[in-house]
């Protein structure tokens, strides 16, 4: 997220102009309290640092508390789990925040990217079930584009398709709550590196080249939104469509 934002920010005058166009939005962290809890106490520790119902489990997996098929598959009901659903659906501050700041500025946001590690997959909805989007091909075919413009930069390897092909069928997660709910179409989640080697320990030789990964894709994303929603415009002059990208980084995110 760092080489992101710098990139974005300090490189500015290097950008495409198409980049120049584009509004984004990025949230560097969507878990504050486990992520301090993985800096100062577990290393990998995945949920965020909420009360449950028992006191010896704390902490609820953020990606499993969204809002559609909420409580269904790879999701648990046990508070214990690492993969705990909460005892209701959006029932965490971290997910109410993001849907509020979704709510108001819906008709903005043409696209979302949510940074996890690790695998090098570059996925697509839907994670809760394995029935393709009707509009699959147009994502799939981003995804390759994705793929091979990291190939280009890095000779890095991402294999693409949807959340549940790839990985498994997970119910409650961002990436199906942004297609389904808030009905946006370009909806992308980035199993950053490693291959498996080191997992979620990545070496710090690696932290730049995955910037760089991460940053081919989002430039990948952000084209293909600028030529498709230009090119429909009846007006003689050029119309700057505005484009969210919201861009979260889940760092312990499988
Ligand atoms: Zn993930």
């Amino acid at each position: 997220m760092i080489y992101i934002t710098n990139e974005l920010i300090y490189n500015r005058q290097l950008l495409p102009n198409f980049m120049k166009d584009i509004n984004f939005v990025l949230m560097p962290i969507l878990n504050p309290d486990g992520y301090t809890y993985s800096q100062e106490k577990d290393r990998l520790w995945r949920k965020n640092r909420v009360k449950t119902s028992k006191k010896e489990c704390i902490g609820i997996d953020l990606n499993r508390n969204w809002n559609y098929d909420w409580n269904n598959t790879n999701s648990d009901k046990d508070c214990c789990s690492d993969s705990y659903r909460g005892s209701a659906p959006n029932s965490e501050l971290e997910i109410k925040a993001i849907i509020q700041y979704f709510k108001k500025n819906l008709t903005r946001i043409k696209g979302y990217i949510t940074f996890h590690s690790y695998g090098q997959i570059i996925m697509y909805p839907w994670g809760y079930t394995k029935e393709n989007l009707k509009d699959y091909n147009e994502l799939h075919d981003i995804a390759t584009s994705m793929s091979l413009k990291i190939f280009e930069k890095t000779s890095n390897i991402y294999t693409k398709g949807s959340a549940s092909s790839t990985m498994y069928q997970a119910s409650g997660t961002s990436i199906d709550w942004m297609r389904g709910k808030a009905n946006i179409k370009y909806v992308f989640a980035l199993e950053l590196r490693d291959g498996g080697e080191n997992g979620f320990e990545l070496s710090t030789s690696e932290i730049i080249p995955t910037g760089q990964e991460a940053f081919c894709a989002i430039s990948v994303l952000a084209k293909h939104i600028v030529l498709k929603y230009q090119s429909g415009s009846t007006f003689c002059r050029p119309v700057y469509s505005i484009l969210y990208t919201i861009l979260f980084i889940i760092y312990t995110y499988t």
